[in-house]
């Protein structure tokens, strides 16, 4: 078994403890940093592209004229999850 850190989205606070499952059955996670306003997420690298960040890269990608998938597959996250945006 691989254990990898895992970070809070919105601080990258690794300070979190595990805080049930979602709907999907996917692990949720709670932030224990106090200064950070998220209180639970679900670890699962297709919310990259929910990131502010990740969607600035998206769009000067999309400038610079790459594919769709070329973009996915530089930032690592679904295809789908960048056509869903
Ligand atoms: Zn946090």
């Amino acid at each position: 078994m691989v254990l990898e850190p895992v970070c809070c989205p919105s601080c990258n606070s690794t300070n979190v403890v595990k805080n049930g499952k979602s709907d999907e059955g996917k692990q949720r996670y709670r932030c224990r940093n106090t200064d950070c306003s998220r209180r639970s997420f679900i670890r699962d690298y297709s919310y990259r592209g929910y990131l502010p960040e990740v969607k600035q890269q998206i769009s000067d990608m999309a400038v610079n004229g790459s594919g769709i998938r070329d973009t996915a597959r530089v930032l690592k996250i679904s295809p789908t999850t960048v056509i869903e945006e």
